[in-house]
């Protein structure tokens, strides 16, 4: 499974607009509060993490601080989220010390269970927008939450503002028995990956998988592929997988987004997805560019 997708939750959206549902909810002992700390989640310490839920009570006294985000419900169970960062040591003031911690979730999420990781990255996504979304962007006066944690509305004008999430793709460009593959100059030799970018305004996904190509190594491409979808919460991507097959070879590198791309065969990509080798390091299980690069790499390869 890809990382952050197989969130379990069932967001059951008629229930955030429902308020008196929701403070009921937050008055159940049984109701589990996910605390994030500077958009890392609470993670159980030990041998196998994963996510440590508290109980409302650890709300009492938070009036005027970030309010909890109603995540949906899993075995009758309402499930919330709740931004801690104002607390300097909430380790302590809790009583999570030595049980629980606050890891960054990119390097905690390979290691959660699947459905930890995605409601990890709901969390971790709807708060940030929180965070940074005080302020009506019409206006300039102060918003505030609303539907659950799913909207804010602009104590001024009245507008509704909802998270936002940007799509980006990122694509495996195929020429027969070769693939293309890339890397920027902050990526440690010898790791590549596959080509991304935004999807930008009044563009679909196929035409953003084409400019990017061309843009970024001076390759045409025909036929495109949606393959599989990825969130990724670094601050709100939805990452679209893609498979794209070139029409043109000769690269012509963009300086300033590639430090190189090249041309790599299906044996070389086969031998660096079972160990990295001198010339290739490819991503690992966590990026969906791996699973797009085995997929392909893996499609026609005998099995022994
Ligand atoms: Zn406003």
């Amino acid at each position: 499974m890809i990382p952050f997708s197989g969130n379990p939750l069932d967001r059951a959206e008629p229930r955030r607009r429902d308020a008196a549902w929701l403070r009921e909810r937050l008055a159940d002992e049984a109701t589990r509060v996910l605390p994030l700390w500077k958009l890392a989640p609470l993670v159980r310490t030990g041998d196998a993490p994963r996510l440590a839920w508290a109980t409302p009570a650890l709300l009492d006294g938070r009036e005027g601080q970030p309010q909890p985000v109603f995540l949906g419900i899993a075995d009758g169970v309402a499930h919330f989220a709740v931004d801690l960062s104002d607390r300097p040591e909430p380790l302590e003031e809790f009583g999570f010390a030595g049980a629980a911690h606050f890891p960054e979730l990119r390097a905690i999420a390979g290691l959660l269970p699947p459905g930890d990781a995605g409601i990890a990255a709901q969390a971790r996504q709807v708060v940030d927008w929180h965070a940074r979304h005080g302020f009506c962007p019409g206006c300039g006066e102060r918003t505030r939450p609303k539907d659950g944690g799913w909207s804010r509305v602009c104590s001024a004008c009245g507008a509704e503002h909802f998270p936002r999430t940007d799509p980006v793709v990122i694509m495996l460009v195929t020429d027969a028995e070769r693939c293309l593959l890339g890397r920027q100059s902050a990526w440690p030799r010898p790791f590549f990956s596959a080509l991304a970018g935004f999807v930008e305004a009044g563009e679909t996904l196929e035409e953003a998988v084409r400019r990017e190509v061309s843009e970024e190594a001076g390759i045409e491409v025909g036929e495109v592929r949606y393959q599989a979808s990825q969130p990724w919460p670094f601050p709100a991507s939805l990452m679209l997988g893609c498979t794209a097959r070139a029409v043109t070879r000769a690269i012509r590198i963009d300086p300033a987004e590639l430090e190189e791309a090249d041309w790599f065969t299906r044996a070389e990509v086969c031998a660096a997805l079972a160990a990295p080798t001198p010339r290739l390091a490819v991503p690992p299980p966590m990026a969906i560019a791996h699973h797009l690069i085995r997929a392909w790499a893996e499609a026609v390869t005998p099995r022994s």
